[in-house]
C-alpha cells in the first residue's frame, strides 16, 4: 500500500489533534470538518480501503465500529453518522481506511 498523510501521523512524522489510540487504532480531528463534531477512526494497519480489508481484519474492523460508537459517547452525541468512503467516485481521498464520525448538526438523506 501507498504511504498516506495517515500512515505518517501514525508513525508521529506529521502532526494531527489525537483524542483516542489504542493499540489497533487512533481517533483524530478531521482537518477540514464537515459537522461541528468530525472525527476520523483509523487503524493502525496499513488497509488502503474496505474493499482491499481481507477476513482476517475481521476483529479489527469491528474494534473501529465500537471505538466510533465509544468516541461519539464521549463528545455527548446522541445522533451520529459514520461514513466509510471506498474509492476514489465514492469520495475517499485518504487511502488509507478510516471511518468518519460526524455529529453535531442535522444531516439529510440521501447523502451528496
Ligand atoms: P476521505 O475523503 O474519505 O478519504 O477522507 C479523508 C479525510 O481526511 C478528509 O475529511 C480530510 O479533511 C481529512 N484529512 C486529510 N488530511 C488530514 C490531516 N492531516 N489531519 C486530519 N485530517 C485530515
Amino acid at each position: 500500500m501507498a504511504d498516506s498523510i495517515f500512515g505518517r501521523i501514525l508513525r508521529g512524522e506529521a502532526p494531527a489533534d489525537v483524542i483516542y489510540a489504542d493499540e489497533l487504532c487512533i481517533v483524530i480531528k478531521d482537518i477540514n470538518p464537515q459537522a461541528p463534531v468530525h472525527l476520523l477512526v483509523i487503524p493502525r494497519r496499513p488497509i488502503s480501503q474496505l474493499s482491499t480489508a481481507d477476513p482476517d481484519d475481521q476483529a479489527l474492523l469491528g474494534h473501529l465500529l465500537l471505538t466510533a460508537r465509544q468516541v461519539a459517547a464521549e463528545q455527548k452525541l446522541d445522533d451520529f453518522r459514520l461514513v466509510i468512503n471506498n474509492g476514489r467516485g465514492a469520495g475517499q481521498s485518504v487511502f488509507h481506511l478510516h471511518v468518519h464520525v460526524l455529529g453535531g448538526r442535522r444531516f439529510s438523506w440521501p447523502p451528496g
